[in-house]
């Protein structure tokens, strides 16, 4: 199938366009479309011929459970059997926006949707496009990250089309994400919260409603039975191997430098990949270097795109840094060990 590419300016949405793109999807089509954190997958959630689709678009085994995007908050119970009072207060304090509440799951969704599971992972973006297209399909849609399953997160349509063209109907374009790196997933369908994937709202943030919360990071073996993509070591990778960096600043440049040195005698193309450091000594060491950004929030932007980058310049390595687990820090963490299969070279 041929994919079609539907500009439309977030400032300025154009009706007819947007209404192209919501007869897709009301028709069991597929549509990829902009969030305020990555490009997502659209499909009727209702559709379990659509949803059976998105999976298959994307290579993603059935066993992984999609998020629901809504455009209202009371949207929520289309999908979600009950909504705990918890949830009632997070989502009052940060919906619309990039939180993932999972929630018990309506019967009256395909079991698709939700992997079998009893539960259904919802989120209202904060990005007028995707309001509009759910508004305009009438029903809620389904939206994994636009990318085949285990690489890099989208965060412009031709990092859809890279990954997906001639796979689904169709990519809106309305140019680069704001935050970069997916949304926060909390599961808040049993008696404690659990934060199943640090993302766009930070754990500082949900310290003010749930004190206690920690992060424990839950990386598993693909072999074992995994309770979602973003669960599985190895994901959000680019096609080079990157090795991940730990430590004070100054050992890191250190050890950057002798690990560049190293690949290149084993006859390596070197890719550098530095969040809020110079590149110059780097570059001056032969390596191709990417700044993903001065700040977390910026790195956090910039980070899928420099691993897309690096790839396509033909790198055989990423020598990558690690950012302070502090606000967007932890998500940006969390994406660059899965990406590097979970091994974290330290450094002191
Ligand atoms: P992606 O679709 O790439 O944004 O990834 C979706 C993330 O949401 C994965 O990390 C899943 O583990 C998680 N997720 C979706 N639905 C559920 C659910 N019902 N229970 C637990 N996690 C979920
Ligand atoms: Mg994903």
């Amino acid at each position: 199938m041929k994919t079609e590419v539907i500009p439309i300016d977030p400032l300025h949405i154009d009706a007819t366009d947007l209404e192209q793109a919501a007869a897709i999807i009301r028709r069991g089509g597929l549509v990829a479309f902009p969030t305020e954190t990555v490009y997502a997958l659209g499909a009727d959630v209702f559709n379990r011929t659509a949803v059976e689709a998105v999976f298959h678009a994307k290579g993603r085994p059935a066993t992984d459970p999609l998020i629901v995007h809504i455009a209202h908050a009371e949207q929520v119970n289309q999908v979600a059997a009950r909504m705990p009072l918890l949830a009632q207060q997070l989502a009052a304090a940060f919906w619309p926006g990039p939180l993932t509440l999972v929630l018990p799951r309506k019967e009256s969704i395909p079991a698709e949707v939700s992997a079998g599971k009893n539960t259904v992972a919802v989120r209202l973006p904060a990005h007028p496009v995707i309001c509009r297209l759910i508004e305009e399909a009438g029903v809620p849609v389904v939206g994994p990250s636009a990318n085949r399953f285990g690489h890099t997160s989208p965060t412009s349509a031709q990092h859809v089309l890279d990954d997906l063209d001639e796979r689904i109907d169709a990519v809106i374009d309305s140019g680069p994400t704001l935050i970069g790196v997916e949304s926060t997933v909390l599961d808040v369908s049993g008696t404690e919260p659990c934060l199943l994937r640090p993302g766009g709202i930070s754990l500082e943030q949900l310290h003010s409603y749930i004190p206690d919360l920690k992060f424990v990071p839950a990386y598993l073996n693909e072999t074992s039975a995994a309770t979602g993509p973003g669960m599985l070591l190895t994901h959000y990778a680019p096609r080079a191997r990157l090795m991940l960096y730990d430590g004070s600043r100054d050992a890191v440049q250190i050890a950057l430098i002798q690990g560049i040195a190293e690949q290149q005698q084993l006859g390596k193309s070197v890719g550098v990949l530095i969040i809020m450091d110079n590149p110059t000594r780097y570059e001056q060491a032969g390596a191709k270097v990417i700044h993903a950004g001065e700040t977390l929030e910026s790195a956090a932007s910039g980070l899928f795109r420099a691993m897309r980058e690096l790839d396509s310049q033909g790198v055989d390595v990423i020598l990558a840094d690690a950012p302070p687990a502090s606000g967007i820090g932890l998500a940006i963490r969390d994406r660059l060990i899965r990406a590097a299969s979970g091994q974290i070279i330290r450094v002191h």
